[in-house]
């Protein structure tokens, strides 16, 4: 890997973070808070959040088995997605390398941050070839993006080919796991503390049930998480979010029973799925949704809007012509989704 301050844009290494109220008496005991201008009425809304989120840090890094000093918090995963582009590429100047197909985010962000956006295809089976994804990278690549499971083909990569990318490349390895959860295939988070360039995402959104409140994590070295906090907004995760994620984890028993119950419906509705007419291929999975090859994509995707059942249409995306993608609902959400297919002529 190249030094951090090679990687880093210039103006960002050199910095000098906002400093909040709170930041300032740090570890002192108060109650008396005149500090912030903050309206003494209406408590608890009336106080600026925790800008770090060390409680909620505390109770997720035992889960994810790793250290608080490497877990970055945002508004989704989409701001740990957009922060890295601020802080490492040189607008009009680096570039970036991407898996493709993938999720859509990684390219708006290259595009509103001005930073060139190099896809490299899957093949037909949707593997990734580590040769080509860091054959596409020259001396002005920051960032290679990887998801895994990959959205929209639903497949996770074998860890070794990951690995080897992560590796070979000087650069940032994103590994975006926000459907981790629903694979087999060991998560690459355990990989921070040996890889220096790794920054692995995952969220509150997906198999946390909770994409409403808008929470998404980053991990990686303490070095590029301090990176990700000089540069975000002072208190990007607001105290709802804070507040609703401690509660959704201090019942982990819940949580793992539904992806269990996601996982068995999963099967059923693929296999389900796969013995339709209209049905020429379904793709494997790792994720809570699969792709399905279908005879007519766009005819199938209208009729089932006009039945009040929304898929995505993925017709019109790189290697997935002719398919839609599913996601896993609820057992009547699935059943009522088959029974329509079935009358589809
Ligand atoms: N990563 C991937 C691969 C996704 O498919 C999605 C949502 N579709 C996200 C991230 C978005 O996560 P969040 O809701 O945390 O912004």
């Amino acid at each position: 890997m190249k030094p951090l301050s090679e990687l880093t844009r210039p103006n960002i290494w050199a910095l000098k973070p906002y400093s909040c109220a709170r930041d300032e008496f740090k570890g002192m005991k108060a109650d008396v808070f005149l500090d912030a201008n903050e309206n003494p009425h209406s408590a608890p809304i009336n106080r600026y959040p925790d800008p770090l989120q060390e409680e909620l840090k505390a109770m997720i890094s035992p889960l994810k088995g790793v250290p608080t000093a490497n877990i970055f918090l945002g508004n989704g995963s989409d701001e740990a997605i957009d922060l890295p582009y601020r802080i490492f590429c040189r607008p009009g100047v680096d570039n970036v390398v991407a898996i493709s197909p993938t999720y859509g985010m990684y390219e708006v962000c290259a595009d509103t941050n001005d930073i060139e956006y190099r896809k490299v295809p899957l093949d037909e089976n949707y593997d990734m070839d580590p040769d080509r994804l860091l054959a596409a990278a020259d001396e002005n690549t920051k960032i290679i993006f990887i998801c895994s499971p990959n959205n929209p083909t639903a497949n996770a990569f074998a860890p070794e080919k990951v690995e080897r990318v992560i590796s070979e490349f000087p650069g940032i390895v994103i590994v975006d796991e926000a459907y981790s959860e629903f694979s087999a295939v060991r998560p690459m988070r355990q990989l921070i503390a040996k890889y220096p360039n790794l920054i692995v995402l995952n969220t509150f959104s997906k198999a946390w049930g909770a994409a409403s409140i808008r929470l998404g994590m980053a991990f990686a070295s303490a070095d590029i998480i301090a990176l990700f906090n000089k540069v975000k907004y002072p208190y990007n995760v607001n105290i709802l979010t804070q507040e609703k994620a401690k509660e959704i984890l201090s019942n982990v028993t819940l949580l793992q029973r539904r992806i269990a119950l996601i996982l068995e419906e999963r099967e059923h509705l693929m296999h389900s799925v796969s013995l339709l007419p209209i049905c020429e291929k379904v793709y494997p999975s790792d994720a809570n949704f699969f792709l399905a090859k279908v005879t007519d994509a766009n005819g199938i995707y209208k009729y089932l809007v006009q039945r009040g059942i929304i898929v995505r249409n993925r017709n019109k995306v790189e290697l997935c012509e002719g398919c839609l993608r599913i996601t896993i609902g609820t057992k009547e959400e699935n059943t009522k989704l088959l029974s329509a297919l079935r009358q589809y002529v």
